[in-house]
């Protein structure tokens, strides 16, 4: 066999990205020693009350890079040792705020330990060590942060739910031509899904509150926006949109986006992406940026386990 063949079969050189799960469990408080008890309260909700709470959190890191010889990457008890060492030996079972000095707000150049700040900290800590591509940090399996080693710049998504009926028929077809195009989607009285929203936006993360955006206003704008108008409805019939348009989990999908677009504008961040999953088996992402920016790698969608 010669040299170059026996590389091929390793695949070495050629480029691969992989992906190694941590876990750790810390405390966190977020509060401003400039800001009054009250103005925190505001700011922060239950965030804000003494002395904390906790999270188990859940670390994707990506990595990229060529096939050696053995056809690995990196060897993986190099990079378990690498997250161990630089993050979770540091934070696991730890009070954030105290566990890194990035974290002390007493000092001007500290920020609160938000999601989002957190990812980044960790992309700065582990850079050194591994060829990070992108970090991904669920603070619960409702909540995580993509960080891709771009300045200030993050992403933030939370997870909703809503349940609702709906049927794909057009109006102008025979119900027979809807069946052959919608299948059983087609049927007369209609089904229902518990649909799971994924509502990721995009931001600066503000250098002293550690957020892209008010968690909560945004919350409330999912919530208010979409979850109230839509749970328990029949989308055809409820949600005058859907009286013309076919709500396909793609038209949902884009429907959501074209809600949330402005509102979220208007408190401080771009929305990024929608993904409507319908079932365990189909989901539908809209890309809501003009000019798109990069999407998140794929090798990022690791579903939580918990
Ligand atoms: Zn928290
Ligand atoms: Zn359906």
């Amino acid at each position: 066999m010669t040299e170059t063949s026996f590389k091929e079969q390793h695949g070495q050189g050629r480029t691969c990205v992989i992906t190694r799960r941590a876990c750790f469990s810390s405390s966190h408080r977020y509060w401003l020693p400039e800001f009054s008890a009250d103005n925190n309260a505001a700011c922060f909700g239950a965030c804000a009350i003494a002395p904390g709470h906790g999270h188990n959190y859940e670390l994707i890191v990506s990595m990229a890079g060529g096939l050696d010889s053995d056809g690995m990457v990196l060897n993986l008890s190099n990079v378990k040792n690498s997250i161990r060492n630089e993050v979770t030996d540091q934070l696991d079972y730890r009070f954030l705020n105290d566990a890194w000095p990035e974290f002390d707000i007493n000092k001007s150049a500290g920020c609160l330990p938000t999601t989002e700040a957190l990812a980044r900290i960790i992309w700065t800590r582990l850079m050194p060590h591994l060829p990070l591509v992108a970090l991904r940090l669920y603070e619960h399996p409702r909540l995580w942060a993509d960080y891709l080693g771009n300045a200030m710049d993050a992403y933030l998504t939370v997870r909703t739910h809503f349940a609702a009926a709906h049927r794909l028929a057009k109006e102008e077809l025979s119900q027979k031509e809807n069946e052959k195009l919608y299948g059983k989607c087609a049927r007369p009285n209609g089904h229902g899904h518990n649909y799971l929203v994924d509502v990721t936006v995009r931001g600066s993360i503000d250098k002293r509150t550690g957020m892209v955006c008010d968690l909560s206003a945004l919350q409330c704008l999912v919530d208010d926006l979409i979850v109230e108008p839509f749970d328990h409805t029949n989308l055809n019939k409820d949600i005058p949109y859907f009286a013309q348009c076919v709500p396909t989990a793609e038209n949902i999908a884009l429907h959501i986006a074209d809600r949330l677009k402005k509102p979220i504008k208007a408190i401080g961040a771009s929305l990024h992406k929608i993904r409507l999953q319908e079932s365990p088996n189909n989901a539908a992402e809209v890309y809501a940026e003009t000019p798109q920016v990069d999407a998140i790698s794929a090798t990022l969608e690791t579903m939580p386990t918990n």
